[in-house]
């Protein structure tokens, strides 16, 4: 089934200008690209983002990542897109992760690991909708 997931470059990606290596090794997965914005994260929209780890302990230090930079908020579809781009990421510990994965290639840490991808469908529906309209994805 054609899905759709939500793709996030983080800060250390954009400071690093390695946005376009981490969206070839995308698009070579077969992972399109339907949406895309570079947009500077204001706290209130990273503390949102990630209030599912609002009582872990690296939460403040997540938030203080996320805004420091720019970040390209993306859209991505594909058969399984949900799986297929979690499969691209690699290990949220770059450490653990894969041979040719995102993470791999080019994390530089398990906080600054380079790329958010959404853990279900109903997770991808609800981050997409916190960035994006129907009209803003285009295919
Ligand atoms: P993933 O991004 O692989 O879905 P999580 O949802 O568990 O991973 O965590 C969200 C983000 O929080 C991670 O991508 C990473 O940036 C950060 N993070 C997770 N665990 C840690 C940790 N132990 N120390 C610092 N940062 C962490
Ligand atoms: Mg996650």
């Amino acid at each position: 089934m054609t899905e759709r997931t939500f793709s996030i470059l983080k800060p250390d990606a954009t400071r690093r200008n390695i946005t376009g290596k981490i969206n070839a090794v995308i698009e070579e997965a077969g992972l399109r690209i339907v949406a895309q914005r570079r947009v500077h994260l204001t706290e209130a929209q990273a503390k949102k983002f990630y209030e599912v780890h609002a009582e872990r302990p690296f939460y403040g230090e997540l938030v203080a990542q996320m805004t420091a930079e720019p970040v390209v908020v993306q859209v991505l579809e594909a058969e399984g897109a949900v799986a297929k781009y979690r499969e691209v990421m690699g290990a949220t510990n770059p450490d653990n992760a894969a041979e040719g994965t995102i993470r791999k290639l080019f994390a530089l840490s398990i906080g600054e690991n380079s790329v958010h991808g959404s853990d279900s469908l109903e997770n991808a529906g609800i981050e997409i909708a916190q960035f994006f309209t129907d009209a803003d994805i285009v295919g």
